[in-house]
């Protein structure tokens, strides 16, 4: 993307042309408050997204109307519940562009989806001295249970380096690959630093040399369309939570045969066939994978945000998150003692940040106190700050609901900060 506002006419205190953030402000009812006395700023929304009146509805007319568990009911309610779930995840296949739903997989979020792949696939085809390569920028939920794996199973994970802008060199990834990497794990955006990663080149390159690709869309979902077929990646995962959805649900596409080659994940209802003492047969796709109550009115959920996401203009909403991030970037460099924290080409929603001699967290509190809400600390991303040699970054992260309005409160807040510490 380009770091040229001239080319989304940005006209810096007034809108985005084409994008009327203010009209779909009015869609998210948490927005409207005042927090410590001033108008809220939201700028934490690589952490949670907002949820849409229409989202918070949905779910509560869910539980109001429909209530009920899904496909062993001979009743009308578990029709409708089941109906309303598994429309759901036509809705993600249909967002993701996923061949078939059977590929969509529910889980708690990222999180359990990378863990659902790193124990199944893992356990079952991992070999001592196999290799793992992830991103030096991933998020811990992308290190840690490929670590977790590869302790059991005799293989390693090697991180793809990273340079001081916040880029992957795939250079070196080429250098990196060979015939004992089975999987390479790379974030589609980084949630520390903004950088977008060429996920699809990185794919083409992986396959080359044999391996699969999971691709961690937890920072991607919300910021333009993605195709998992045009990606052509093994694994794709996203939170709903990120997505303008509730918490507590997520998904994992898989490739059909690669999913339908891995053993279940837990066990208990809904995952089998037929159980017996002598020998337990396992259910088809998905449902393999889903053992136990799902989260019912959370895929109620993420399906009402989905279809809030495709009622806007996406286009016109990139845009304009673009705008933001290239106002907010120029206003920074024009900050003396600010230094910007991942400035690869390739970036959106994350501004990430520090002031000289001043502590994240103290920044942090400063910016709560005038209703500016941040997020500060490592981002679960403690190798990138180790590498940049930083305990952490204050991190500004934007959605379409933000405005210029927003970044001029942040820096005005900043500013105040600034003042009061010294
Ligand atoms: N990966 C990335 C890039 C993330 O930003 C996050 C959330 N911060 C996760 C994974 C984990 O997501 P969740 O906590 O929803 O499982």
């Amino acid at each position: 993307m380009s770091e040229d506002p001239a080319v989304y006419q940005v006209i810096p205190g007034t809108a985005t042309v084409g994008f009327d953030a203010e009209r779909v402000r009015r869609d998210f009812p948490i927005l409207h408050q005042q927090v410590n006395g001033h108008p809220l700023v939201y700028l934490d929304n690589a952490a949670t997204t907002q949820k849409p009146e229409s989202v918070i509805q949905a779910m509560v007319d869910y539980y109001r109307r429909d209530n009920a568990n899904v496909h062993r009911g001979a009743h009308a309610l578990s029709d409708r519940a089941t109906g309303a779930f598994e429309g759901a995840r036509r809705k993600v296949a249909n967002f993701l562009n996923a061949p078939d739903a059977r590929q969509i997989l529910w889980t708690r979020g990222t999180s359990e989806a990378i863990n659902l792949v790193a124990a199944s696939w893992g356990r079952s085809q991992l070999q001592p001295g196999d290799r793992i390569l992830v991103s030096a920028m991933e998020h811990h939920s992308n290190i840690v249970p490929w670590q977790m794996v590869a302790a059991e199973r005799g293989a390693t994970v090697e991180a793809i380096p990273v340079d001081t802008t916040g880029t992957l060199d795939l250079q070196a990834l080429q250098g990196m690959l060979d015939a004992r990497v089975r999987m390479v794990a790379v974030g589609h955006v980084s949630n520390a630093l903004g950088t977008i990663n060429p996920v699809a080149e990185i794919a083409r390159m992986a396959h080359a040399a044999g391996a699969l690709v999971f691709v961690d869309g937890a920072q991607a979902i919300a910021h333009w369309p993605v195709d998992v077929q045009a990606l052509d990646c093994d694994f794709y995962s996203f939170s709903a939570h990120k997505l303008f959805g509730p918490t507590g649900i997520g998904v994992l596409y898989g490739r059909r045969t690669v999913l339908e080659a891995m053993p279940p994940y837990q066990g208990g209802g809904e995952m089998i066939e037929s159980v017996s003492f002598a020998g337990t047969t396992y259910n088809q796709l998905p449902y393999k994978f889903e053992a136990g109550t799902p989260d019912i009115a959370g895929a109620v959920g993420l399906g009402a945000a989905i279809d809030y996401v495709n009622s806007l203009d996406r286009e016109g909403a990139a845009r304009h998150e673009e705008a933001l991030l290239v106002y907010a970037q120029k206003k920074a460099q024009a900050v003396s003692g600010l230094t910007l924290v991942g400035t690869a080409h390739h970036k959106t929603g994350v501004m990430s940040f520090n002031l000289d001699g001043v502590h994240p967290a103290d920044l942090g509190t400063l910016l709560d106190q005038q209703g500016v809400a941040v997020r500060t600390g490592n981002h679960c991303a403690q190798p990138i700050m180790d590498q940049y040699r930083i305990p952490g970054t204050v991190r500004a992260s934007f959605s379409f609901y933000n405005t210029f309005d927003d970044v001029d409160r942040l820096f005005a807040a900043l500013e105040k900060a600034r003042q009061f510490l010294q």
